[in-house]
């Protein structure tokens, strides 16, 4: 089958005929119709410093898909040949005292699709069964190939209470479009999106309803705060761009008591104003994934009443022309990126 695969320890990825995956019994054979570029696929494709420390070589990549099931093992019962499917890509054990509890997201022997376990820019991916999420018939194929990173923005949005409250989001990249619309249909009151780039931050109006967009390189977020009538701070901010000048102006803007959910990872550590954070009686969240398997539904629930994410694919590609994708992706001028298996 074709597969892209990171097959030299630098920059680039590489289309190459590699065997289609065997299936163990507790295993689902998925055929990739969709799959969407993340940024995880970007460092890996860059070789940056944290994909030269976590992704062995050659490897093939991606995580990001919707399919068909192709074949099952013997053992699997919940998942039948035919059925449109997408799946949790970290792949859990079951000896942590975690994964014994059902906190299966927070297993520290957790292995990754396209990371550190073969990936789904292929023809086709094997799965174990429990990873495997059915869809239904109707589901698109386009929306299933960008579950993963809106369970990101579900998670996070979700981890804390948002009916009636003042919510900021740092990072107008993918995740942090997809939140504001989340807290948009979950009941939020006023949500200010912040970026650097004034091109995300205007395809995101195109996503979004009534979410408020600061470019912070040239306003002032207090003052748009006060501009649309907030007179304290935000009682919850999620932190989706990693970058350390967002942290401090959440740090900044937060309310007294607030909660904060962090999924952007940092390029390399940074130091933290623990004096605010402790003056300020903040809490905050780390965000690991996905909740397996509460965020699945919860997501899954929201596009059946009404959630639609489509406006989010601003490309499409067919997985040949994946050279194509990745020049566009660099830009930082995209949505999601889609690339087509079936051409
Ligand atoms: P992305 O890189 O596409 O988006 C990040 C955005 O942050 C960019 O648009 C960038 O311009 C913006 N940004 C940079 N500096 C900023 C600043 N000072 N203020 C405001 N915005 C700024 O990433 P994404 O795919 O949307 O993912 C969001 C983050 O979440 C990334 O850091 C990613 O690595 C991380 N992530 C974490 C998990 C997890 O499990 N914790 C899972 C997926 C992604
Ligand atoms: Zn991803």
């Amino acid at each position: 089958m074709k597969a892209l695969v990171k097959a030299k320890s630098e920059k680039g990825l590489w289309m190459q005929d590699v065997p289609v995956p065997e299936i163990a019994p507790n295993e689902v054979l998925i055929r990739i119709e969709r799959t969407a570029i993340c940024g995880t696929d970007m460092h890996i494709y860059k070789w940056d410093e944290w994909a030269q420390n976590n992704v062995p070589v050659p490897m093939v990549v991606g995580h990001e898909y919707g399919g068909t099931v192709e074949a099952i093992g013997s053992t699997v019962t919940r998942v039948k040949v035919g059925e449109r499917v997408s799946g949790e890509g970290h792949v859990v054990g079951n000896r942590s005292r975690n994964a014994r509890a059902g906190r299966f997201h927070l297993d520290p022997d957790t292995k990754g699709i396209g990371v550190n376990l073969p990936g789904a820019f292929a023809e086709y991916l094997a799965l174990p069964e429990f990873n495997v999420i059915p869809l239904g018939d109707d589901f698109d194929i386009e929306i299933a190939a960008i579950l993963d990173p809106l369970g990101n923005a579900v998670h996070t949005a979700l981890a804390h209470d948002l009916v009636g409250e003042d919510v900021l989001i740092t990072g107008a990249g993918p995740i942090g479009i997809m939140a504001a619309r989340v807290c948009e249909r979950a009941g939020a009151r006023r949500i200010v999106l912040t970026d650097i780039n004034d091109w995300r931050l205007d395809f995101a109006k195109t996503v979004t309803r009534r979410t408020t967009m600061v470019n912070t390189m040239d306003q002032d977020l207090k003052a748009v705060m006060s501009d649309i009538g907030m007179t304290e701070g935000f009682d919850v901010g999620l932190e989706m761009s990693g970058a350390k000048p967002a942290f401090d102006q959440m740090l900044d803007t937060m309310l007294m008591g607030g909660q904060m959910a962090m999924l952007g990872i940092p390029a390399s550590p940074y130091p933290v104003d623990l004096g605010k954070i402790v003056g300020k009686a903040l809490t905050l969240k780390g965000i690991y994934g996905r909740q397996m398997y509460e965020t699945w539904h919860k997501m899954l629930a929201m596009i059946d009443s009404g959630l639609d994410m489509k406006a989010m694919i601003t490309h499409r590609f067919a997985a040949r022309d994946f050279q194509d994708a990745f020049d566009l992706m660099e830009t930082g001028k995209t949505g999601k990126v889609i690339l087509d298996w079936t051409q």
